[in-house]
């Protein structure tokens, strides 16, 4: 059976890149109809914190990628690693390394300055027994016996076979002197443990490859599949930073995205199946695959974000977009279910086409929710000013409707029109302007329809005084 595994470090929020390791990661398990787990790599005790597991959790359950196994956390296995690591000593495939800081720091200056690579000679490789001397530590670490003969093909779906020479590789320092597990091996005993058959994970990792399967191999486990996903890159090409977009997933929320734009979005960072940009969620776990991830760093797209947003917002089902835009009203100090408020589902079908986000639609609807508290400048001169009677009219004709709708309403105003002989647009923009506080609004019955008689002859009373 295929299980991948999300491993995130709790150090900070799930961001861009660790949020697409994760869609990738999911998208592969459900797939192949396997298991999909996610691991919490928090042994950095200094770094990790609990705000940024529930970060982590936060996004993944926004995102929609939920996990088979798991949450597991590394700092509640340490027995496990232990005992690993016994049994590692006991078959000889690790070994005791006895030299002070001093030493491997004199010993690695030499190298530097010799220009060789730094890396440990070895003297603790084949001791019978613990050394004595200065230079002898009495908090030993264990270092994996690394073979240093032939190679390590790493064998990657993205990268291809990735060729190491095992003499190029150190004898990885797996316990530090106080005997807690160093970060390669804890994966190694991990991937082990919950049988993880492909890790999919950023190619900054690939070096980590080689040493995690020489370690595998040695507790005679067949390494995992890899598959090495390139990096994401920010607009100019160059690596993101907090600022290009590494941000939290849940900013993306709270800017008013809708998951299924952000999974579409993050999917196609990195995958491509033909020219096809719009994939549902069922498209892409029917189409996904290791093979097709490109082989170069994506960049981040913003204006592509948005058009895709534009597009679930248009297309979703327009209860689940409202629910959404009634989370966005509350974050904006509005209410969706006050009373005399507007229906929402209607609001939605209203606002969709000029809304690139729930953000923008939130607050191009908050006149809904509440009068105007003053007219947009420009629109006030232009179409306020001198439109009293015009107004005056609307205000009679208007009180005059019986059963108020978006039919009934435009009747209104086209008999106004007619009336003063006028174009329909010199009424409608100054009716506009009265009861929207601007010069944008969805069409002006679908409007007044939404806003209901009495806010609409209230503010056009407003306007004439
Ligand atoms: N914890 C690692 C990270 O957040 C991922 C390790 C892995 O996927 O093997 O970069």
């Amino acid at each position: 059976t295929v299980i991948t595994r999300f491993a995130p470090s709790p150090t900070g929020f799930l961001h861009i890149g660790g949020a697409r390791t994760a869609l990738f990661s999911w998208l592969y398990a459900r797939r192949h109809g396997g298991r999909f787990v996610l691991r919490i790599e928090d042994t950095d005790l200094e770094r990790s914190t609990p705000e940024a597991i529930n970060a982590i959790l936060e996004g993944m359950s926004w995102l929609g990628l939920d996990y088979d196994d798991g949450p597991f956390y590394q700092t509640h296995r340490f027995d496990r690693y232990k005992e690993v690591l016994d049994q590692m000593l006991a078959d000889g495939t690790a070994y005791r390394c006895y030299c002070s800081r001093e030493r491997l720091d004199a010993l690695r200056a030499g190298q530097i300055e010799a220009k060789v690579k730094a890396r440990y000679d070895g003297r603790c490789r084949d001791l019978d027994a613990p050394p004595t001397g200065d230079d002898v530590s009495d908090q030993p670490v264990i270092r994996f016996r690394q073979p240093r003969e032939g190679h390590t093909v790493v064998h990657d779906q993205v990268k291809g076979n990735v060729v190491f020479d095992n003499h190029e590789l150190d004898d990885l320092i797996i316990a530090r002197g106080d005997g807690t597990p160093t970060y390669n091996f804890v994966v190694v005993v991990d991937d082990m443990d919950m049988k993880v058959s492909h890790v999919i994970r950023g190619d900054d990792h690939l070096n980590n490859s080689a040493r995690q399967s020489n370690i595998l191999q040695a507790l005679g486990v067949e390494p995992p599949v890899y598959a090495h996903v390139p990096m994401i890159l920010d607009e100019e090409g160059k690596k993101l930073s907090k600022r290009t977009g590494a941000a939290n997933v849940m900013e993306f929320r709270d800017a008013g995205y809708l998951p299924e734009a952000m999974i579409n979005y993050l999917v196609r960072l990195g995958w491509a199946h033909g020219d096809q940009e719009i994939f549902s969620l069922d498209e892409m776990v029917e189409l996904f695959d290791v093979a097709d991830i490109n082989h170069s760093a994506s960049s981040i797209n913003p204006s592509k974000l948005d058009w895709l947003n534009q597009h679930y917002i248009k297309t979703l089902p327009v209860a689940y977009v409202a629910r959404h835009l009634a989370w966005h009203l509350g974050a904006i100090g509005l209410d969706p279910a006050a009373e005399g408020a507007p229906d929402i589902e209607t609001l939605v079908q209203a606002q969709a086409e000029r809304s690139r986000t729930l953000v923008e639609m939130a607050q191009n609807s908050r006149f809904f929710y509440e009068a105007p508290q003053s007219y947009d400048e420009k629109a006030g001169r232009k179409h306020l000013c001198g439109a009293e009677d015009t107004l005056e009219a609307l205000y009679h004709a208007l009180s005059l409707v019986e059963h108020w709708t978006a039919e009934s309403a435009h009747q209104a105003v086209l008999g106004v029109a007619e009336e003063h002989d006028l174009k329909l647009g010199k009424v409608a923009q100054p009716l506009r302007v009265a009861v929207a506080g601007g010069p944008v609004s969805p069409p002006i019955d679908i409007t007044l329809a939404l806003l209901g008689r009495d806010a609409t002859l209230s503010r056009i009373k407003s306007a004439i005084a």
